[in-house]
């Protein structure tokens, strides 16, 4: 089984009550630290890494309003980029949550918002859906971002992109987008060059194919202001240390086992 095979496995005994739900960090090793975008609703604090039954020093957690990706090389990829490349990130997973509030606050409400933060229509920009990055479905939206981050050039091939929903309410996961198997069929032999200045120009990723997503213009996601990124930059990640080697007939102490702690749990589980 996989890391997020094993996540998700842990994550569903957990919600369903069972105590002894986790993880052994030291078996996925190789697969670790693990990259993490989220929304920025604070209901979210309480859930990660809990909720992957990952320790804190295996989780790069970035964070943006609606967990979007606008382009391929846009200010949270940049920070994707260097989570891998810096940090050594091993896996992607792109996190939204059920309720969110990104998603569903029309357009009218947020110039209502804006307005009563003295920032009137005429101080912003003309494509507001475009500007804030619109989705109307949270899966649509990480879909999107999966693809945007699968093909980004910043983004290497031997890099899982893994897309996630969370339930608001119970911390329960689930697949969006299996990583491992669009690492399979998504990514080219040889990536093409990307044009750079043309993107830039465009202000768009040209190559992407929106399919059947709709993104209506009612509705409100968000993006880093230029020389002011959302996204926090990553956590430092330290390797934990390697267990002892105890010279004896017994075997050796393994690192303890991550359990799924509150609120999948209560406290004083171990
Ligand atoms: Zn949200």
């Amino acid at each position: 089984m996989r890391l997020f095979e094993a996540i998700i496995d842990a994550n569903h005994r957990a919600v369903a009550g069972d105590a002894t739900a986790g993880l052994h960090p030291d078996e996925f090793a190789d697969a670790l630290p693990v990259i993490a975008l989220t929304c920025i609703d604070p209901r979210l604090n309480a859930f990660f890494p809990n909720a992957l039954a990952l320790p804190e020093d295996q989780f790069i957690w970035l964070r943006n309003a609606g967990n979007i990706i606008t382009e391929p090389l846009s200010s949270t990829m940049r920070s994707l980029a260097l989570a891998c490349a810096v940090k050594g990130g091993q896996e992607i997973a792109i996190i939204g949550h059920t309720d969110c509030q990104v998603a569903r606050t029309p357009m009218a409400l947020l110039l209502d918002k804006f307005s009563a933060l003295g920032i009137e229509r005429n101080r912003l920009p003309d494509n507001l859906a475009e500007f804030f990055g619109t989705f109307s479905s949270e899966r649509q939206n990480v879909i999107k971002a999966c693809d945007f981050a699968r093909h980004s050039p910043l983004i290497g091939p031997k890099i899982p992109v893994h897309g996630l929903m969370i339930d608001i309410a119970t911390g329960k996961l689930d697949w969006v987008v299996n990583g491992y198997e669009t690492l399979l069929t998504q990514v080219p032999p040889t990536q093409p060059k990307m044009d750079f200045a043309a993107i830039g120009a465009l202000g768009s990723f040209k190559d992407f194919d929106m399919g059947e997503m709709k993104f209506p213009e009612l509705k409100i996601g968000a993006v880093a202001l230029p020389g002011k990124p959302l996204a926090l930059e990553p956590v430092p990640v330290a390797k934990p240390p390697a267990p002892p080697v105890i010279k004896s007939p017994l075997p050796p102490l393994r690192p303890a086992k991550v359990p799924l702690p509150p609120p999948l749990r209560p406290r004083g589980f171990q």
